[in-house]
């Protein structure tokens, strides 16, 4: 039966980039959108969904109208190895065009599959690495939205710089400010994303068809709250004609233990009680957090900087060290160095992915030592933690410098410049432990600026908990996008966007 509102008729199609950052922000926006009564397609692949089934599954409770479509991946066809579904779990940097091979092979399967769904789709929502969505919204005349999981303040800096670049302005060497920015944006060549600075391995062909799909799409959804960054939200909403709609922290719809623990893997981890525990018998804002991310692999020189820093700092900690292909000079390290039993009590280490929203959420934990992914970022801003900012690549040194210059709620280790995805062994980019375990100190002392930075953390993860309750600012522009889209079914007028 159809209700009064019709709103059930409404079908947001959300196709995710197939890598787990890219996919748990969906999977969140789709439950947000779920319970606003739409009708949501998460379109995904086999092993993707298997993945992200359990969290998927609780959300679709009584009423709520959310499935998952699969199309089958063509790892085979594009030079892949069988069972390689997502960016996260590639062999090695050099399978990057492989996999971006893959996804373009997605179009007419995706298609076949937007052709017979029912209720018909009323627009795609869809990460912006996936340029072919931009054909296959116009064939079925539907408005094309695209998320691609970065902050106002990166969008506009990375805004910018394209057009530094395009003028050959950027500066091969030596620090210089991002122009027209609320704020003075300090940078070097070697610290900005792949766009500006790319490594041996460039992309720039993919790139570049990535960035004209996106110029044609009809709005954007950052994963964002207004409050965070007033300025930069008003400023890239000028360029994007008003077409920007803010409804982060999308991480804040998971409420319950199990969907914090469980968000973006199976439960691989299996210490739940032992971590709760364990962080149970710390003193408030004592514990550091220190996770870099699900892409990232730091090298062996790197981790040995990272464990001992940790351990110089005298602070009680969890570390956690990335599973996978390249991870066995780590495992050695811990053996041999005795690292493990001299910190036993006071550090805890997990092994392959850590419940990272139920760790954050603890009142034990005072500090998180971020490699500044922008969904982490924003997780730590939510939780309220102020930040220890270790970028290694992407916007990640950006968003370093949203953290510790404009919100003045981060410390940063030094890092130099972007370790690109299999180049991590460039010497320019170590870390040494001094600088680690200072910048721990100064986030975690209780002094004057520990303080500041302290109290100004939790002022923000008060502020974006109210963001999403119901006369909140991400959940008003939520209403705003619905109601959008609504009126686009109910007087069939397809939004195409000329330029
Ligand atoms: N994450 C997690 N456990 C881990 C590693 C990562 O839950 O052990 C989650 C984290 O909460 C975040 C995402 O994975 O939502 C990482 O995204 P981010 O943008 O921070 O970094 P990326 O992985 O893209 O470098």
């Amino acid at each position: 039966m159809i209700s009064e509102s019709g709103l059930e008729e409404l079908n947001f199609v959300l196709i995710p980039l197939l890598a787990a950052s890219h996919i748990i922000p969906m999977v969140d926006m789709a439950k947000l959108l779920a319970q606003r009564g739409v009708t949501v397609t998460l379109v995904m692949t086999p092993l993707n969904a298997i993945r992200f089934t359990a969290g998927i599954d609780r959300a679709i409770g009584p009423g709520f109208l959310m499935r998952v479509l699969e199309l089958q991946f063509p790892a085979k066809e594009a030079g892949l190895p069988e069972g390689c579904e997502s960016a996260d779990v590639l062999p090695a940097l050099a399978f990057r065009r492989n996999f971006f091979a893959a996804i373009d092979m997605l179009q007419d399967e995706a298609e076949n599959l937007l052709q017979e769904m029912k209720p018909k789709p009323s627009c795609i929502i869809c990460d912006k690495h996936i340029a072919w969505t931009a054909e296959t919204a116009d064939k079925f005349q539907i408005p094309r939205i695209i998320f691609d999981g970065m902050s106002c303040f990166t969008q506009l800096c990375m805004h910018n710089l394209h057009i530094m670049k395009d003028q050959n302005e950027i500066p091969e060497s030596g620090p210089f400010v991002i122009p027209d920015l609320p704020d003075r944006i300090e940078v070097t060549k070697a610290q900005l994303p792949g766009a500006f600075n790319p490594g041996t391995l460039c992309i720039q062909d993919i790139r570049d068809k990535i960035r004209a799909a996106e110029t044609r799409a009809y709005g954007v959804v950052i994963n964002t709250f207004e409050e965070l960054e007033p300025r930069y939200v008003d400023e890239f909403r000028k360029l994007k004609d008003g077409r920007l709609w803010c409804i982060g922290p999308l991480s804040l719809c998971n409420n319950d233990n199990l969907d914090k623990s469980q968000r973006g893997n199976k439960a691989s981890f299996d210490k739940e009680d032992r971590l709760k525990k364990w962080l149970d018998s710390w003193q408030p804002e004592s514990v550091v957090y220190a996770c870099l991310g699900s892409l990232g692999r730091i090298t062996i020189e790197q981790f040995v900087e990272l464990a001992l820093g940790l351990e110089a700092s005298g602070c009680p900690f969890i570390l956690v060290i990335k599973a996978g292909e390249g991870q066995a000079p780590i495992e050695d390290w811990i053996s041999e160095n005795g690292f493990e039993q001299r910190t036993n009590g006071r550090g805890f280490l997990i092994r392959g992915w850590a419940p990272q929203l139920l760790i954050l959420s603890h009142p034990a934990v005072g500090g998180f030592l971020t490699h500044c992914g922008w969904n982490s970022t924003l997780e730590g801003i939510a939780a309220g933690v102020p930040m220890i900012t270790w970028p290694l690549f992407s916007d990640q040194f950006l968003n370093e410098r949203f953290l510790v210059h404009v919100l003045k709620t981060g410390a940063s280790v030094g890092s130099q410049g972007v370790m690109h995805l299999g180049e991590e062994e460039k010497p320019e980019v170590q870390v040494n432990k001094e600088e680690v375990t200072k910048a721990i100190e100064e986030v975690m002392e209780k002094e004057k600026e520990g303080n500041d930075r302290r109290k100004k953390a939790k002022e923000l993860g008060q502020i974006a908990k109210k963001t999403l309750e119901s006369d909140g600012s991400s959940h008003l522009s939520l209403t705003l996008l619905i109601k959008e889209i609504q009126e686009f079914q109910l007087n069939k007028s397809f939004p195409g966007i000329t330029n």
